[in-house]
């Protein structure tokens, strides 16, 4: 009887153009990748500047795993926690310019950790309503109140603030909208944190390493400090083309969470060949800028071309360029169109964007090259106008 339930659940699904399928990846992260038995050209990755596949990272975890074996074998707090992981997080304090950085196995971890441990009943948590659904979910964990406010609308934040006297308060923002593109309003939300005696909370899973001169993401790029934001959570699976997650801020805020943290306490550590990988390319984004000078270039070429065809992009400035199709039907008939031409570009619909709003997501990457973005605008040229 359950069994049919679900069953009956995903045919609604499959009616309403929500089904979401696998594809089977059959080579490495890359521009030109192999999907499902043949080649395609790629502009839905994370892997913003190129190092998924780098040589330097791939030798890197080598070498860890001759050093450090496959697994790390415990939990950070018995006896998993390896000197390749302290020095990652000692370099990744440096980097972001904070006494501490502390490792979470993934970003969605991370947040959870963060929230759960840092709030409870009583205390309130604010929320854009465009942020990732791990700190969705992390405020649910927590048991602390849960205000979210629209998208990037400071006023409607300002009140909730005003209204809330008692408990602790922690206002927590994407740094980039990992849908849309564009930026939280960064120095506004830490002049309103700091008016009314709130945390701030960022989630810099798509800013870190690509965005401000020297990779210190949405941070870097409003010019703000660990005062300003005490929290700073980045993501090592995107930008850094490696795995995991961090929390970098006080001593005073990590202790904390190395201690309480659930999904820091209750959970294997990474393997340490990993962190070596993640150091190479910290390594990588702090001395090779031209990787982001490569990706602004090919940002600002998308963006004229398809301004040129007509698209409706939206306000971002980030490697995530949204091409808004409205309903799910139209973002999904548009995606097996380009698939048709060889190009991968997933459709995302509902619920991981709101009603309404399906959309083509183009994420671009320092690795591709002219001539591929030019595929991507010659095939985008094709598209039947349906929605647009
Ligand atoms: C991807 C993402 C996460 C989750 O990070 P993982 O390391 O992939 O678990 C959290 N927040 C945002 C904004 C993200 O885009």
């Amino acid at each position: 009887m359950t069994e049919k339930s679900l069953d009956k659940r995903l045919q609604q699904r499959r009616r309403d153009g929500l089904y979401r399928s696998r594809r089977l990846l059959q080579s490495p992260q890359q521009p030109e990748l192999q999907l499902d038995g043949r080649s395609m050209l790629a502009f839905c990755s994370n892997d913003y500047l190129g190092l998924a596949n780098h040589p330097e990272l791939k030798a890197a975890m080598h070498a860890g795993i001759d050093r450090w074996g496959a697994g790390s074998g415990a939990a950070h707090l018995i006896s998993g926690h390896s000197a390749a992981h302290h020095a990652l997080e000692e370099e990744l304090a440096e980097f972001t310019g904070r006494e501490r950085a502390l490792l979470f196995s993934t970003g969605y971890m991370a947040n959870l950790g963060v929230l759960a441990a840092l709030t409870d009943r009583g205390d309130t948590i604010f929320q854009d309503r465009l942020n990732h659904a791990s700190l969705i979910d992390g405020g649910l964990l927590s048991r602390a109140r849960l205000r979210r406010y629209p998208h990037a609308d400071l006023a409607v934040l300002e009140r909730l603030l005003a209204d809330t006297q008692s408990g602790r308060r922690l206002i927590a923002t994407d740094g980039v909208f990992s849908m849309d593109g564009d930026l939280a309003p960064l120095g506004a939300l830490a002049r309103l944190a700091k008016a009314h005696d709130a945390w701030l909370m960022v989630d810099d899973a798509h800013g870190l390493g690509v965005l401000g001169e020297h990779g210190g993401g949405s941070l870097e790029q409003f010019g703000l400090d660990a005062a300003e934001v005490p929290i700073l959570m980045g993501t090592l699976g995107k930008g850094l083309g490696s795995f995991g997650a961090f929390v970098a801020g006080s001593e005073s805020l990590i202790e904390p969470l190395i201690q309480q943290a659930r999904p820091y306490v209750y959970t294997t550590a990474s393997p340490p060949a990993l962190a070596e990988a993640t150091r190479a390319a910290l390594r990588i984004v702090q001395s090779e800028p031209w990787r982001r000078q490569r990706l602004a270039e090919l940002i600002a070429r998308f963006r004229q071309g398809a301004q040129q065809l007509g698209l409706p992009l939206m306000a971002s400035q980030t490697p995530i360029q949204p091409i808004v199709a409205g309903a799910a039907a139209t973002a999904l008939a548009w995606s097996r169109q380009l698939e048709t031409a060889g190009i991968l570009l997933s459709a995302i619909r509902p619920p991981t964007v709101p009603e309404g709003s399906a959309r083509l997501r183009v994420t671009l990457s320092a690795a591709h090259t002219d001539e591929q973005l030019d595929r991507l605008l010659d095939a985008l040229a094709q598209l039947r106008p349906e929605g647009l």
